[in-house]
């Protein structure tokens, strides 16, 4: 089932349930891919509708925010939970793992993708990793050809956004993989140049927080956060208002 949130349909799923339809879609011949929208995604598709209509086309569109969840609620249609790209992403590695499939990774600086696989592999060693590519490329279509040669089951596109989510809808179908997902900076996490926070602050819905602290830097990017909210608040107020009248 769908919820939208200023635009973007969401599927109101928990992270198990989202294992599941992920699942699947390894399982299956077909190409699909994932996208993990935050509050960021939402306000920059407000402003590019090729954005927003390839976020909506996507097989599964997960809430990587807690702003997302946090507005599904002020609109009256609370979405299950927070499902985050980096944790989709670990269940789809552990799916792949008993599968003894094969993972691709693209994206980030030179040398961190080949640092993430080495220790992906570490915690899940019946991957097969087929290959890897920084995410600083000028062209695209030599890129693909050497993804399709790979032949991966599974492709993380971590090339921030809206860029990695353009970049699948264009190139996924040709590379062969069943399952893409747009990851942003999920290899460098992957890779141990970043660290997620402690289990405590993210079941607080604090993750945002504790990324401030680290990064302070990215005050400007995370002020999209309380913009949503408002948004969202506007939203009912109005939508209440035409109830009424
Ligand atoms: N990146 C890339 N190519 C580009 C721009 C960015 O590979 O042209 C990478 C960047 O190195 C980082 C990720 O994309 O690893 C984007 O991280 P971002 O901070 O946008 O994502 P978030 O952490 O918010 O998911």
């Amino acid at each position: 089932m769908k919820t939208e949130i200023l635009g973007i349909s969401f599927d109101n799923l928990s992270r198990e349930e989202a294992k599941k339809a992920g699942s699947a879609m390894l399982h299956s011949p077909d190409f699909h891919y994932v996208v993990t929208p935050n509050p960021e995604f939402i306000l920059a598709a407000e402003r590019d509708s090729e954005f927003r209509a390839l976020l909506n086309r996507a097989n599964l569109v997960l809430p990587d925010g807690i702003g997302v969840v946090y507005s599904s609620r002020i609109l009256g249609t609370p979405l299950k939970e927070r499902v985050a790209g980096f944790d989709f992403a670990c269940d789809m590695l552990h799916v792949l793992n008993e599968m003894g499939g094969r993972l691709y990774l693209l994206g980030a600086k030179p040398g961190v993708a080949e640092e993430a696989g080495r220790r992906i592999l570490e915690t899940y060693p019946n991957i097969t990793l087929c290959g890897t590519h920084d995410g600083y490329f000028q062209d695209s279509d030599p890129v693909a050809c050497e993804v399709a040669q790979a032949n991966p089951d599974l492709l993380f596109v971590c090339l921030g956004a809206p860029k990695q989510e353009k970049w699948m809808t264009r190139y996924g179908a040709i590379t062969g993989a069943k399952l893409a997902i747009g990851l942003g900076g999920a290899l460098d996490v992957f890779a141990g140049n970043i660290q997620r926070a402690p289990a405590a602050w993210q079941k607080l819905g604090l993750e945002w927080a504790y990324r401030l602290s680290k990064e302070p830097k990215r005050i400007g990017r995370m002020a999209k956060l309380p913009l949503v909210l408002v948004k969202a608040t506007h939203q009912r107020i109005s939508s209440k208002r035409k109830e009424g009248t």
